[in-house]
């Protein structure tokens, strides 16, 4: 079939102020990289109202609506800023992964990547932070539960920092099993192994500072693929951060672009064996810009070759 590259013009209307690493830079680094490949190219759609409140209380958006400036920044906390475009984009990122879910489970694409800023897996259930302000790959498989009837949905989380707001979001939530790697210590602290959710629905991953690709291939062979098989999801989304990138400057981890290839091949594989290669892949964190269009272009690149 093919794979859909879900994007918005919009999601470059998100302005952090100057030298903030979450810039608007990365996303055209990528969206340039990406450029010679075979992809359906989709325009992304606003979420709608409701699709955010399936995750995030009223209050919450009400609180952002509040927070964004009518010129420079408004600001959340000590990372977490907010443009005039903010909220649009945010809405386009949440409308990216939506119809990434709508496009594979509908049978109109094998697979999706969604292009998108803000990213969104530190968003918790009513506190915006690291960056994020909708929790882009929870409100994906809630979409997916609540809206298609699936009653299994997997969330591979390989971003370097924990994604608090996924676990924060899919805490109780039987029907969805997370898995999220992350270095460990770094911001923001969370995602001990005991942290494992009400229904032991997550599964954390830490990885000690300086640890490379074979540290992260023994954990992922030996931890998350066997869960994953148990599992047995009906789609995969993936919180594709690529800030554990030996080049990144916000950690420490020692990944190179082709362990960003082989964790999405591995993945690939399993969606096959599962559930008929369905996966949304998400992006979310990755700093260093040319590491970041690299291995972004590699996870793509993957996708691309599962789906034929
Ligand atoms: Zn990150």
């Amino acid at each position: 079939m093919t794979t859909a590259l879900i994007t918005h013009a919009d999601c470059l209307d998100h302005v952090n102020p100057e030298g903030h690493p979450e810039r608007v830079a990365r996303l055209e680094h990528i969206l340039h990289a990406l450029e010679p490949l075979d992809l359906l190219r989709v325009g992304a759609p606003m979420a709608a109202e409701d699709d955010i409140l399936r995750i995030h209380p009223a209050a919450y958006l009400a609180d952002l609506r509040k927070a964004r400036p009518n010129e420079g920044f408004g600001q959340i906390d000590g990372d977490t800023f907010l443009s005039p475009g903010s909220l649009d984009a945010a809405f386009r990122a949440a409308g990216a992964v939506i119809r990434g879910v709508d496009m594979v489970l509908g049978g109109e694409a094998q697979n999706a990547f969604a292009a998108i800023r803000p990213p969104g897996h530190h968003a918790e259930t009513d506190t915006a932070m690291g960056f994020c302000l909708f929790g882009n790959a929870a409100l994906a498989a809630k979409h997916a539960l609540d809206h298609h009837g699936l009653s299994r949905v997997a969330v591979v989380d390989f971003d370097v920092h924990h994604g608090n707001g996924t676990q924060d979001l899919l805490w109780d939530e039987k029907r969805a099993l997370l898995i999220t790697s992350q270095q460990m210590p770094l911001w923001p602290g969370s995602g001990r192994v005991d942290e494992d959710g009400a229904y032991e629905n997550i599964l954390n991953i830490p990885l000690p500072p300086e640890s490379g690709g074979a540290e992260m291939r023994a954990a992922y062979q030996g931890q998350v693929f066997p869960r994953l098989r148990d599992f047995k999801p009906e789609l995969i989304i993936i919180s594709a951060g690529f800030d554990a990138h030996q080049d990144d400057p916000l950690a420490n981890l020692n990944w190179s672009t082709q362990d960003f290839a082989w964790i999405t091949q591995q993945l690939c594989i399993l969606a096959d064996e599962m559930c008929d290669g369905r996966i949304v892949s998400t992006l979310e964190g990755g700093y260093d810009l040319n590491a970041l269009s690299a291995a972004c272009k590699a996870h793509v690149e993957e996708l691309i070759e599962a789906s034929k």
